[in-house]
């Protein structure tokens, strides 16, 4: 099979990518289970489920088969006004898992997903009579996505977007929490938010954060009495909290939802990701009945958003098959395997001189380095070494699919530690 690369080279951004100098790109013909094909025959273990996506691994039989169902159905109908039976039953299966939550908007990406989160805080904060209340806060190092204020609530360094920050509305940052996840707690991690609250509380509509794990912005795990204190201090000053399980959901932790590590309910809750197992762009936002009646209640009585692709039938079709799958297997049993692997494989990396931190939480294991890898030339190793890992910054990571044998796992780490320790 041939792939016009040099087209794709001269012609297709790719993300985060220059148009005078692309870094390599590998091209890939098919992918099933673990195992992503590449055109020139070469097989490559896959560590990054396409970015937390693809939890059941590629081509999957039951959701190919859903998929191609619901295609001779139909594969979209507009959803203003309009309804049918995916979206119904995803939204059933949802309310399932996400407990406390009871309305949800589909949406086209995380991204927007967010976008939407937001909207419905200030909406909220305007029906209840707090129309001031225009502000978000955030703790550093987050992450929620690429669109205007997704973006203006990502780690302002990290997050990658600092050269728009002029420009971009001015959200509160708190430093990231400091202890770690089952760390000892320290009640005065919570200081800075608590400050924060004092000062601006009033001004605030929501507090925005990645409950437990975050990830593009730095790939930190910190302490569950952390989200417990926050979610506490937003419920006694009228501040919503917006839990982004984008990449968190659907198990990747170690529980269902990050949040379930803390016992907290949040007031509004994004998904996307693993929602349609990496099949295609798809995403929700859910929140509990209060707001959803309070923003029903105000000016203009109406939730103001409404994509064109809103309930797409073929995304609510695959989503509801991948969570079917999921809850139909010992799921939790099968990343508690992959975390005590990947601690087994990767905690020798600490002792190396270049490497600064490892950690592993759930099914999501980090190898965070001493200095920026270069990522064309440790992507050539992992790739020689037949595995597929793509690091940024200063983070070498995995995050494999639930379905990876332990042999596969342990091939993929022994890749990554040639990556490290030959870069
Ligand atoms: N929130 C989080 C926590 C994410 O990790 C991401 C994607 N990396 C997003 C939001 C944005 O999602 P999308 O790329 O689908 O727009």
């Amino acid at each position: 099979m041939s792939i016009d690369i040099d087209f794709d080279l001269h012609h297709l951004w790719h993300p985060y990518t220059s148009a005078r100098n692309p870094l390599p790109c590998y091209a890939v013909e098919s992918a099933t289970g673990t195992t992503i094909r590449l055109a020139d025959g070469r097989e490559l273990i896959d560590g990054m489920s396409s970015w937390w996506a693809a939890i059941h691994g590629y081509n999957h039989p039951k959701i190919n088969a859903a998929a191609r169902r619901q295609i001779d159905k139909m594969s979209h109908v507009m959803f203003g006004g309009l309804t049918h039976e995916p979206a119904v039953e995803l939204g059933k299966r949802l309310l399932n898992i996400l407990h406390g939550q009871e309305w949800i908007f589909y949406s086209d990406s995380g991204s927007v997903a967010v976008e939407v989160a937001l909207k419905m805080a200030l909406q909220y904060q305007r029906a209840a009579g707090r129309p001031e209340r225009v502000q978000f806060a955030t703790i550093r190092s987050g992450y929620h996505g690429d669109t205007w204020h997704a973006m203006s609530v990502c780690d302002p360094e990290t997050g990658m977007h600092h050269i728009f920050s002029a420009q971009l509305p001015i959200q509160h940052f708190v430093p990231s929490p400091k202890i770690p996840f089952g760390g000892e707690w320290d009640e005065s991690d919570l200081d800075a938010m608590r400050q924060l609250i004092e000062n601006h509380g009033d001004k605030l509509a929501a507090v925005v954060l990645e409950p437990i794990v975050q990830g593009a912005g730095g790939m930190r795990f910190y302490h569950h009495k952390y989200l417990q204190g926050v979610a506490k201090m937003c419920r006694e000053n009228g501040i919503l909290l917006i839990a982004d399980e984008i990449a968190t959901g659907f198990g990747r932790t170690g529980k269902l939802f990050a949040c379930e590590h803390a016992g907290v309910t949040p007031d509004i809750v994004t998904i996307g990701k693993a929602l349609t197992a990496g099949y295609m762009s798809f995403a929700a936002t859910l929140c509990t009945d209060l707001i959803a009646k309070q923003i029903s209640d105000g000016e203009p009585s109406v939730f103001m958003h409404g994509p064109t692709f809103m309930g797409n039938p073929l995304a609510c079709a695959v989503a509801c098959a991948s969570i079917d799958l999921l809850l139909s297997q010992p799921w939790q049993e099968k990343v508690g395997n992959i975390e005590r692997v990947m601690r087994e494989e990767l905690s020798e990396l600490a002792d190396c001189e270049n490497v600064k931190d490892v950690r592993v939480l759930g099914a999501i294991g980090v190898v965070e380095m001493k200095k920026a890898v270069d990522v064309a030339a440790i992507q050539k190793i992992f790739v020689d070494n037949g595995v597929w890992i793509r690091p940024f910054g200063k983070l070498v990571y995995i995050m494999p699919q639930f379905v990876i044998t332990e042999d596969q796992l342990r091939r993929l780490c022994a890749g990554l530690k040639a990556g490290v320790l030959n870069s």
